[in-house]
């Protein structure tokens, strides 16, 4: 009853202040969606801090995006008056960066090691192709990354990895050559990040008995979709009860949002968590607080088609709302415009705002139709996943000058500047490096000494110029830094001197406003330049025990924390730049240069797990798009699809609108889509049908029997392509005609983007876009029926 009376606990239900106030044992929170599971782990850590269980250091939790863990800490701060930097609050690769950062020299690694992204991990290997001549028909570089990343989520070296035939020997040859690689260049790619810092902790006793000893309470948000390594993870740095470890660990997750297992996820990890931490305490949370009823009995229902699930119960009092609306349009174009009617309603005649209205889809490439229609109606959009900031070519260009200034050995950052801006240096030159380099097991700044003639001195100079550059800028601060790097690169006046380089030159000034609001969001001042980093800082109290004594002493969680800054994502940091630069590789999917404005949001349904908005669009439901046609034939990617429907639709507070499109254009195709199968599990009662219910697949079809309108076909990805239907039934000429006069190759003028090229026309009629390549705006897709283009010719 004295608990009840915190403030901070006042607002929950009782299951949700047991779990909360639960002794500090291993624990398991098993909960449906908008049950408050993410507050209750964010009200715990606030609870054990305020009733002086742990103090800010001993706090270790988990989240799965790094906009996650930004929002716990600023709810946390917003609960109790408390520095948060001490805390190790993050994502997987956010906490494991900060480990092996501090630990760096144990877990072999430079101390300004880089991280690699998806895109970055992609050229590394193409490159590495190119040297040992791989055949890329056999090994599409695309699979051989997957594979690689699949070894290191099964905890495997090349050494353990089985090999069956000899393409898997090959292939593992690859992977050894791709690992040699990165270690030489000082670089990691996102899978390494965890399975170097399990290993950190695997092989060395007195590092992970003083993580155990530090972290006393554990918290990992979204546990149900925690792959192999992360579970190993957890065990290793928490310490199984048999070990005696397992004190205070909690996970809560959903099995009916486990929506990774194509990457790995494993809802099993749940049952072994509750089987090998002897978990005494699971709590069930069964109230909703997010959606009105008739979304909530959509989401009940539509998961309850599944065969696999634990099974939970979840009910609401938020009152039943307004029904779903479902609305069929003949394109996936009519589809986009009735999105942004919509929204247009739901802005302007109802008051909501812009950034709590999301738009879903199952697949990245449906986004360009929802863009350009936004676009052409002037409503501001943020696209989660699009093109993304830290990944435009002329921004990592720049940071590939600032990656040099950290480390010289990163060889993906060496060969994407050492010719750009051109000076000179030629492919034959790089080439002759590259042997060198190989030849003698260095990376290529090492073997610029052993290319000979002008070549060779031309290298030189470029070395040189990076190593100026890094003894000038050496204690500046960071916008001085990059400033500094975009004027004795040459990019920005490169850039300048091109006639359709406005664009990038404003991207290279927003890089320097993106660090300049990372210094202040992350407390980097003037004074905080450089920050050495002890190997054993924060481990042992001898600094000279690098060989890591297990007798020495440990320091206790209550001595003070390393001084600030500590990013809190990105972990332990040596200097601004090198935070700024895990900062950039880590939160590439942050679109930083919109951030505040008040945008709808579009975003894939997998990047939506945790989030919530008031209004909600899921569109695409087509058999074949979603449920996905690569996941349709068997029964667990079925499964997974609907989990995936089911978190789409509660993601939505008080409206949901479902949509799908008889046609649509993807991948350059016309596809004929039937309605998705999950249309058909939703509760009639709870739906609005905005188009004639039956109005579907067949009775667009010119020609078609009329009794085919409820013949359904069978289920499998063969309904839904036009060979199918061409055989059924005539199709109707779909070339694009040349609308308005609009072809490919002509030129032509845009009332606000002034004249550009046309490259590309697609559909006919009303549905007809162009894609038109304007030299100060870029490639931009136009609706025909609205841009109004006007032909010079
Ligand atoms: P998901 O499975 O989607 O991640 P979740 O279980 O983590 O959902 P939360 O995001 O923590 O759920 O909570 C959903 C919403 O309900 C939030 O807006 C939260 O603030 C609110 N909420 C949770 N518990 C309560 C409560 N006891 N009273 C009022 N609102 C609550
Ligand atoms: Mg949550």
């Amino acid at each position: 009853a004295a608990q009840a009376e915190m403030p901070l606990l006042a607002g929950l239900n009782p299951e949700q202040r047991a779990a909360v106030t639960l002794p500090p044992e291993p624990a398991l929170i098993l909960a449906g969606a908008g049950s408050g599971k993410t507050r209750v782990l964010t009200t715990r850590i606030a609870w054990l801090l305020q009733t002086g269980q742990v103090s800010p250091g001993g706090v270790l939790a988990v989240t799965f995006t790094n906009k996650a863990a930004k929002e716990m800490l600023t709810r946390l701060t917003a609960m109790l008056p408390l520095n948060a930097r001490g805390m190790w609050i993050g994502t997987f690769h956010g906490l494991c960066n900060r480990l092996l950062r501090a630990h760096h020299k144990l877990a072999n690694l430079p101390q300004t090691f880089q991280i690699l992204d998806t895109q970055d991990q992609l050229s590394a290997i193409k490159r590495l192709y190119k040297q040992h001549n791989v055949d890329e028909e056999r090994f599409p570089p695309k699979q051989m990354q997957w594979f690689i990343a699949g070894c290191k989520e099964d905890g495997e070296r090349p050494r353990d990895v089985a090999v069956h035939d000899g393409d898997a020997r090959r292939k593992v040859e690859i992977y050894q050559l791709y690992e040699e690689q990165c270690q030489r260049e000082g670089v990691v790619d996102f899978g390494e990040l965890m399975l170097r810092s399990y290993e950190l902790l695997r092989d060395n006793d007195a590092v992970r008995e003083h993580y155990r000893r530090r972290f006393r309470h554990i918290l990992i948000d979204e546990f149900q979709d925690t792959n192999r390594l992360q579970y190993a993870w957890i065990k290793i740095i928490a310490g199984l009860p048999a070990e005696g470890g397992g004190g205070a660990i909690m996970a809560v997750g959903d099995d009916d949002q486990s929506i990774y297992a194509f990457r790995g996820a494993r809802v099993g990890n749940m049952a072994d968590f509750v089987r090998e931490f002897h978990v005494q305490h699971q709590i069930k949370l069964e109230q909703n607080y997010r959606s009105h009823s008739h979304i909530l009995d959509s989401a009940n229902q539509l998961i309850s088609h599944n065969k696999k699930r634990l099974g939970k119960e979840l009910r609401t009092d938020q009152g039943t709302g307004e029904q779903v609306r479902v609305y069929e349009a003949p394109s996936d174009f009519a589809e986009a415009e009735w999105v942004v009617d919509e929204m247009r309603q739901l802005v302007k005649g109802e008051g909501h705002e812009r950034k709590e209205i999301a738009v879903l889809y199952r697949s990245n490439a449906q986004s360009r139709v929802l863009e350009t229609q936004l676009f052409n109606a002037g409503v501001p959009y943020r696209v989660y996943g699009g093109l993304r900031f830290f990944e435009r070519a002329e921004v990592k260009h720049a940071l590939a000058y600032l990656r040099l200034l950290e480390n010289p050995r990163d060889d993906t950052s060496f060969l994407r500047v050492v010719n750009f801006p051109p000076r000179g240096i030629g492919a034959r030159s790089i080439e002759q490096l590259q042997d060198a380099a190989r030849d003698a097991g260095t990376a290529l700044v090492d073997a610029v000494g052993n290319v000979p003639g002008k070549a060779g001195g031309n290298l030189a100079a470029f070395v040189a110029r990076i190593d100026v550059l890094r003894e000038q800028t050496e204690g500046q601060t960071l916008r001085e830094i990059i400033e500094r790097t975009l004027d004795d690169s040459s990019l920005l006046e490169h850039y300048r001197a091109e006639r359709d380089g406005a664009d990038r030159v404003e991207n290279l000034e927003e890089l320097v406003n993106a660090a300049e609001s990372f210094v202040t969001q992350e407390g980097f001042g003037r004074d905080a330049v450089a920050l050495p980093v002890d190997e054993t800082a924060g481990l042992t109290q001898s600094p000279a025990s690098q060989g890591l004594d297990p007798n020495a002493p440990l320091l206790d969680e209550r001595l003070p924390e390393p001084p600030p800054p500590v990013d809190t994502d990105t972990g332990e940091t040596r200097s601004p730049l090198a935070a700024f630069l895990t900062h950039a590789a880590l939160e590439a999917g942050d679109n930083q240069a919109q951030a505040g404005q008040d945008a709808v949001q579009l975003m894939t349904v997998h990047a939506s797990k945790g989030l919530e908005f008031d209004a909600v669009f899921i569109t695409g439901l087509e058999e074949g798009l979603f449920p996905n046609e690569k996941a349709m034939s068997d029964f667990e990617g079925l499964e997974e699809e609907r989990r995936l429907m089911y978190v789409a639709i509660t993601r939505a507070r008080k409206r949901l609108y479902l949509s799908h499109a008889q046609t649509r254009l993807l991948h350059g195709q016309t596809r004929y889509n039937i309605k998705s199968r999950f249309l058909e599990e939703l509760p009639e009662g709870s739906l609005k049908w905005l188009t004639p219910r039956h109005g579907g697949f067949a009775s667009m079809m010119p020609g078609a029997h009329s009794g085919a309108n409820h013949a359904r076909p069978a289920w499998g990805n063969s309904a839904i392509y036009p060979d199918m239907v061409a055989s059924a039934a005539p199709l109707p000429p779909r070339k694009a005609e040349p609308a308005h006069g609009i072809r490919a190759g002509i030129k032509v003028f845009h009332t606000k983007f002034g004249e550009g090229q046309v490259m590309a026309v697609e559909g006919a009629g009303d549905d007809a876009r162009a894609q038109v390549d304007f030299p100060r705006h870029g490639l931009k897709w136009l609706a025909l029926a609205v841009a109004k283009l006007t032909v010079v010719e």
